[in-house]
C-alpha cells in the first residue's frame, strides 16, 4: 500500500476483524481514526461486549475510538423486507450500505477524506461487493474510499492472531438477529 500521511476513518464492525487493518493502516503511515457504528447487532448485551472489545483494541493500538449511536431500529427498518434473505446476499447489501453511509457522513462531519472498513477482512465478505457500495457512497459524498482487502497476505490470520494475544471477545455469529446461530 502507498506511504500516505492523512487521516484515515475505519469503520470497526467489531474488535477482532478491525485489529490488522488498524495495524497495517498505522503501517503505512495513517492516523488511524475507529469508527464503531453497527446498529446491526443484536441484542444490546452482545452489543455491549463487542464495543468493550474495541475499547482494549484501540487502547492497546494508541488510536482514537469514536463510538456512533446504537439504533437497532434504524438497522431493522433499513433492512425490512431483507429479513429471509440468506448470509452473504441481499440484506447484507444493506447493511454494509447502512454502516458505510453513516461512516462517509462522519468523515465528512470530521474532516477526514478517506474511509474504509473492516467488514471486508472476512472471509465471508466480498471484496468488490464492498468496494461497489464504498466507492458509490464515496462519490456521492466528495471523499475517497480507500479499497483494500485486509484478507489477503493472510490477514485474517494476522488478525485472528492480535486478538488471541489480546484476549478479545470473539463472537461466533456475525452479528444481526438474523445470524444469531441456535448451535
Ligand atoms: S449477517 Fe452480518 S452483514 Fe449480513 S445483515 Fe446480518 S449483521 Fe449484517
Amino acid at each position: 500500500m502507498e506511504q500516505k500521511e492523512n487521516k484515515i476513518l475505519l469503520h470497526a464492525c467489531c474488535a477482532i476483524c478491525s485489529a490488522h487493518p488498524i495495524e497495517m493502516l498505522k503501517h503505512s503511515g495513517y492516523e488511524v481514526i475507529v469508527y464503531f457504528y453497527n446498529p446491526n447487532i443484536f441484542p444490546r448485551e452482545e452489543y455491549e461486549r463487542r464495543l468493550e472489545a474495541q475499547k482494549t483494541l484501540c487502547a492497546h493500538e494508541d488510536v482514537e475510538l469514536i463510538v456512533g449511536d446504537y439504533e437497532p431500529d434504524v438497522y431493522f427498518d433499513y433492512v425490512r423486507g431483507y429479513e429471509d434473505c440468506p448470509e452473504k446476499g441481499a440484506r447484507c447489501e444493506l447493511c454494509f450500505k447502512l454502516r458505510l453511509q453513516e461512516t462517509a457522513r462522519k468523515a465528512r462531519a470530521l474532516g477526514i477524506d478517506t474511509f474504509t472498513t473492516s467488514i471486508v477482512i472476512s472471509p465471508h465478505k466480498n471484496f468488490a461487493t464492498l468496494t461497489k457500495i464504498g466507492e458509490e457512497i464515496a462519490a456521492a459524498e466528495g471523499l475517497t474510499y480507500l479499497a483494500v482487502d485486509f484478507k489477503k497476505k493472510d490477514g485474517f490470520l494476522k488478525t485472528n492472531k492480535i486478538s488471541r494475544e489480546l484476549g478479545l471477545y470473539r463472537q461466533n455469529y456475525c452479528g444481526c438477529k438474523f445470524s444469531v446461530r441456535l448451535d
